[in-house]
């Protein structure tokens, strides 16, 4: 074998070029162009018009500044699906403000609402009610959209609801990134499309929009000096990769459906003759299918598989570390139930890229059978 198989590498259109040379030769270079707003309103138009849409630098940028537009402050206790990559938590940490790990249920691996509603009513009898809980679409599957976001109604809390990884996936025919007071979306290198590095903060009005942008440009008031009533972050897209993200979201509905039928090449071929299992689509749900994840019988079966794709130079990644087992998290407040542990111990990222020929998907589903035949 030649090349090296990646878990899911960028997936690029050729019409990108256009954008760039035309960015070039029309000086528009940085974070004003015609691109910026060109790309927000064709997120906003494939979100339905529900939501309003703010280019950042990365999805990281966006839960940031949703946070501080939540008013976050030191101390304020937030609450943070574990099953996920450390950015959906991390901004937590920049505002010195307290993680509140939840853990996940067994159909999506996300938020569990049981879990969820129990945390809520634990801080608020140790004095401290949550500012605010970020829930996470993760590998593209929706979460419990109608239970998670009920309880958060119910308690008034705001909902942050990451959806960087489940660009296209919806939840009751409604486009996941419009369900929360914020969205947000990633357009990173490994992301269903991609802008290099990128993101987008989804607000509710045109005024949170405006606010949004203000911060991310340095919080420059209006007057002819550099005037700063707030402080501010370098944190908008530039018109170069806006211009790569108007190619890249032209065909995201074309990278949903490989990367489903990646899926289901999958699931055929492993869920009944090896007994291997799957996160589960509701019937309200529409996963984008990001990822392909498996979940194996133990840990050793999870290793045989990954060590064997790695020898044939195919990448495959263990699930995400719960963040309550990171060592930065250690002493962060948890609500669990062994269900994220679980996927970490036995749980493993395949191959999933739209680029995937049929050729090497046939070979990695082959290489996967043998590692556990032997
Ligand atoms: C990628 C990702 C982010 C962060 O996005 P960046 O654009 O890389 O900053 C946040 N949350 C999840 C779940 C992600 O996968």
């Amino acid at each position: 074998m030649t090349s090296k198989i990646w878990v899911s590498p960028p997936h690029m259109t050729g019409e990108e070029l256009n954008y760039i040379e035309s960015s070039i030769t029309g000086n528009w270079i940085s974070s004003t162009g015609p691109y910026i707003d060109k790309f927000e309103d064709e997120i906003k138009y494939y979100l339905d018009n529900k939501i309003e849409v703010a280019a950042l630098n990365s999805g990281t940028s966006a839960i940031h500044l949703a946070l501080i537009q939540l008013g976050i402050k030191e101390g304020d206790e937030v609450i943070c699906q574990s099953f996920t990559f450390s950015a959906s938590a991390n901004p937590i940490l920049y505002l010195k403000a307290k993680p509140i790990f939840v853990d996940s249920e067994e159909e999506t691996w996300n938020m569990c609402p049981i879990l969820l509603e129990e945390a809520i009513e634990d801080r608020i009898k140790k004095g401290k009610k949550p500012k605010a809980i970020i829930a996470v679409h993760l590998y593209g599957m929706p979460y419990k959209v109608n239970q998670i976001h009920s309880i958060a109604n119910k308690y008034s809390i705001p909902m942050i609801e990451d959806a960087a990884e489940a660009f296209g996936s919806s939840y009751n025919k409604i486009k996941c990134g419009s369900f929360g007071d914020f969205g947000i979306l990633s357009f990173n290198g490994n992301k269903i499309i991609t802008t290099s590095s990128g993101g987008a903060l989804l607000c509710k009005s045109k005024s949170i929009k405006k606010n949004s942008i203000y911060l991310a440009t340095q919080a420059k008031d209006d007057a002819p000096h550099y005037q700063h009533s707030k402080i501010g972050y370098n944190y908008r897209m530039s018109n170069i990769l806006a211009g790569i993200g108007l190619a890249q979201i032209k065909v995201l509905d074309k990278r949903v459906k490989a990367r489903r039928e990646i899926f289901k090449y999958y699931y055929k071929n492993l869920n009944k003759e090896l007994n291997i299992s799957f996160s589960i689509e509701n019937p309200e749900m529409y996963s984008n299918r990001w990822m392909t994840t498996i979940l194996t019988k133990s840990f050793e079966q999870r290793e045989k598989i990954r060590l064997a794709l790695e020898k044939n130079n195919i990448e495959s990644k263990p699930l995400w570390k719960p963040l309550h087992l990171q060592p930065v998290f250690t002493s962060t407040p948890k609500y669990c139930n062994g269900v994220s542990v679980n996927l970490f111990k036995k749980g493993l990222c395949l191959p999933s890229g739209s680029n995937l020929s049929k050729f090497e998907l046939e070979q990695i589903v082959g290489i996967i059978k043998n590692s556990l035949f032997l």
